[in-house]
């Protein structure tokens, strides 16, 4: 097995303690930004408990060890080892901790030589070994702690199995009182094993056989859905979704829902604020707005070829049918022949190779109204979110969605298919009180009627102008997300 080429700094024994002031929280998740992060899970996990700790609480994240670049510029105290099994296998663990808390909130790694160290953090064929590992360090560390925590909220299902563990493995029964929180990123992907590994999980009363098991496979989202004391999903609409359409687990959020509430997930203004962004030459503030959104475009529509007179339209994302992204080719040909050439399109995303490849052919019709970017790029996506007019997501599938938040931060009206966070997040103009433009089908007619009104709506200035000022004050602050989730906690 390979072996660690990190130092650990020191060496000292640690144990939490409990502050009656204030809850103790710990998370445990396969993901936080910035140590390793594949998608939204990853911001989540990285902000929630700095807003949690701000509150006043004790939140720390528990995550596996992973050969990311993090580990190699932080130092780490090491504060506990010990060794458990995995079904036969015997296994030693080590928890380091990041020294300063750089984060905003205690970070605990868990190292298993061999298993956890890798660079990526998904997609290896001992998957199920590496989080059936980590699940159960993560719970028999904690069950050693003279304090038990408050709460322990687990993330999708990489830390699935950590309800059951809690409540009904012999060995961990000091934990059965405490109570667990299960948030669900994304639903279509479950964790399933087949029974051969259930010795896996730690000794477990049989009796319990059915909250392991979901359609003959032992599902650590199923799991957790059926013995966490609270689920939750990130957006309201994406958990009514759920009971019509979750990937085989559909009559489980029926049976459970009465245990399960949405909450959206906040955005992070000390990175995405277009007053300190520090991606961008030209910053703006709501006062500024108009200056800062036309010094922004220009920018960015010099650097692309287009022509800044007209409407800009973005797509920023992964080019995957779950983002609609195959879509986008036929409506930007479409928006060209039934609309017009009255606006420009943008796309900057990466994903599937027939996609990008037809973003790419597209160029051949661009006359200086479409461009695209193939890759990832952190610095054009912010000067995307300042410089258009209108950002498209004609998502299939979106649990919450972050693109149109930030993107209304920025004063850009968001083009969204009625789903999931984007139901809940944008208003169609249409409506009482609205400020974006929404559809019902992810269907190439449905987008394009919506940029057709959109490109109509563009030369109604004044209307336009105050609805841009009216999305860069809609509050998605993490404050209240944190402040709903210390809610659901104190209701155990
Ligand atoms: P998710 O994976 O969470 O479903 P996305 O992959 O669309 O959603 O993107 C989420 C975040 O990643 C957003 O901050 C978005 O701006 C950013 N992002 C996605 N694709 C790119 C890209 N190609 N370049 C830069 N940023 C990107």
């Amino acid at each position: 097995m390979p072996q660690n080429n990190y130092i650990y700094e020191s060496v000292k024994l640690f144990v939490p303690t409990a502050n009656s002031q204030s809850m103790h929280i710990v998370h445990i998740s396969a993901e936080c930004y910035p140590i390793a992060k594949a998608g939204g899970l990853g911001d989540v996990v990285g902000s929630l408990p700095r807003f949690q700790n701000e509150m006043g609480n004790r939140s720390v994240v528990i995550m596996p060890m992973y050969r990311t670049p993090y580990l190699y510029t932080h130092e780490w105290d090491v504060v506990h080892k010990s060794s458990a099994n995995l079904g036969h296998w015997f296994f030693e663990y080590t928890i380091i901790k990041e020294s300063t808390s750089a984060q905003g909130f205690e970070l605990y790694l868990i190292d298993i030589n061999g298993l956890l160290d890798r660079e990526r953090v998904y997609g290896y064929e001992d998957d199920t070994e590496r989080f059936c590992a980590f699940q159960i360090s993560a719970v028999h560390w904690m069950n050693s702690w003279e304090h038990l925590p408050g709460v322990v909220h687990v993330h999708d299902h990489h830390a699935g199995l950590v309800p059951f563990m809690m409540q009904h493995c012999y060995a961990f029964k000091r934990l059965a009182s405490v109570p667990s929180v299960l948030t669900i990123h994304n639903a279509q992907y479950q964790g399933q094993f087949s029974w051969d590994k259930s010795i896996y999980v730690p000794q477990w009363d049989s009796w319990k056989r059915g909250m392991l098991e979901w359609e003959g496979s032992i599902n650590p989202l199923a799991s957790a859905v059926k013995c966490a004391w609270k689920v939750t999903t990130v957006s309201t609409t994406y958990l009514h979704e759920l009971c019509s359409m979750s990937n085989g687990l559909e009559p489980l959020f029926e049976y459970e829902k009465g245990k399960c509430i949405g909450i959206l997930n906040g955005i992070d203004y000390s990175v995405w604020d277009p007053e300190h962004d520090r991606y961008l030459d030209h910053r703006y503030a709501p006062s500024s707005l108009e200056k800062g959104k036309a010094e922004n475009k220009a920018l960015l529509c010099s650097q692309f070829g287009l022509n800044p007179s007209k409407p800009l339209m973005v797509f920023i994302g992964r080019l995957v049918g779950e983002k609609g992204a195959d879509l986008l080719p036929q409506v930007i040909r479409d928006s060209f022949e039934f609309v017009g050439r009255r606006m420009s399109f943008l796309v900057l995303g990466s994903g599937e190779s027939s996609i990008e490849h037809e973003l790419r052919s597209l160029n051949e019709i661009s006359m200086g109204d479409y461009a695209s970017y193939i890759g990832y790029n952190e610095r054009l996506s912010h000067l995307m979110y300042a410089g258009a007019d209108y950002l498209l997501m004609p998502s299939r599938v979106e649990p919450c969605g972050l693109n149109q938040l930030y993107a209304m931060r920025y004063g850009t009206i968001p083009i969204v298919r009625k789903t999931g966070g984007l139901y809940d997040t944008v208003i169609d103009l249409g409506e009482c009180h609205g400020y974006g433009f929404s559809f019902l089908h992810a269907a190439v007619g449905d987008v394009t009627q919506a940029i057709y009104r959109a490109v109509e709506f563009y030369h109604e200035k004044a209307f336009f102008n105050a609805i841009r000022q009216k999305i860069t004050g809609l509050d998605y602050s993490w404050d209240r997300s944190a402040a709903e989730y210390i809610h659901l906690y104190k209701s155990f």
